[in-house]
């Protein structure tokens, strides 16, 4: 009988990775990942591994969720070691409890390994505390994916009033939209708002604005996902600590942005 292993492998930075999810990589016969694992990560599968691909991007799925699913019950039943390597945390908007949904009723013993979320890591190497003591007691993680011609599904209206930080996954294509909905339930125009693309990676890029502006500044600098959008007081802390940075020690502070 094989076994099933649901694995977060962190937002980007391959060293954003735990042990125990290394360690599934190195005893994996099979590993099946995303388009936002780090590709570096797969270095230390054994040589012999069989690794596929199932990468999605926004509107396009090149292998769908039903054919994933039935590979890890698949490669699992002929008594393999599967990995399921998904990026950030695999039940943070990573359909991973599906995976485990699948397996489970198919009588495959299935473990689950967290991962390092995006949306607290990603803000975090962009000089962004998600919570504070005095900027912000509570934050939210939210999907600002919606699809077309469907309704959203998120509390926009309760997010704007209750919730002080918001880490808004999956929500360039929606921005002008949740923009809109924030301001319209009570956020102010003028709150903060930074938006890290590819972070954690070579190519972290961060842009800041705020409610009323970072929509054009979007598409000013041509900001794509994956990227996570800041919203909140917490976005100011960035400023402050660049200022506080002593002199020539700026650049190990600037390498993490
Ligand atoms: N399970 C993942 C999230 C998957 S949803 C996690 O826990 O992080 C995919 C979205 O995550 C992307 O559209 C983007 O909004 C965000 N994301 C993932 N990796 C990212 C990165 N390195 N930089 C910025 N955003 C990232």
């Amino acid at each position: 009988m094989g076994k099933a292993y649901i694995v977060g492998a962190g937002p980007g930075d391959p060293d954003l990775i735990t042990l125990k999810a290394l360690r599934c990589i190195q005893k994996a016969d099979v590993i099946l990942y995303d388009r936002l694992v780090n590709p570096e990560i797969l270095k230390d599968a054994k040589r012999d591994c069989h690794l596929i691909y199932c990468g999605k991007r926004p509107n396009h799925h090149p292998i769908k969720q039903d054919t994933i699913n039935h590979l890890l019950v698949k490669y699992s039943n002929q008594g393999k070691t599967v990995v399921r390597l998904k990026g950030g945390d695999p039940f943070v908007f990573g359909r991973g409890a599906e995976e485990v949904e699948a397996l489970v009723a198919n009588g495959i013993q299935v473990e689950v390994v967290p991962g390092i979320t995006a949306g607290v890591a990603v803000p975090a190497y962009a000089g962004i505390p998600i919570t504070h003591r005095e900027l912000a007691s509570s934050f939210a993680v939210v999907t600002g994916h919606k699809p077309k011609g469907k309704p959203t599904d998120v509390n926009w209206k309760g997010l704007a009033t209750a919730v002080d930080t918001l880490a808004i996954y999956m929500g360039i294509t929606n921005l002008p939209f949740i923009c809109e909905e924030l301001i319209t339930h009570g956020k102010n125009e003028s709150t903060p708002v930074a938006i890290i693309q590819q972070g954690t990676t070579n190519h972290q890029r961060t842009v800041t604005g705020t409610l009323g502006s970072i929509v054009s500044v979007v598409e000013k600098e041509g900001i794509q996902n994956p990227a996570i959008i800041v919203v909140g007081e917490v976005v100011t802390f960035r400023d402050k600590i660049s200022l506080l940075e002593p002199e020539g020690k700026a650049e190990s502070y600037a390498t993490m942005a």
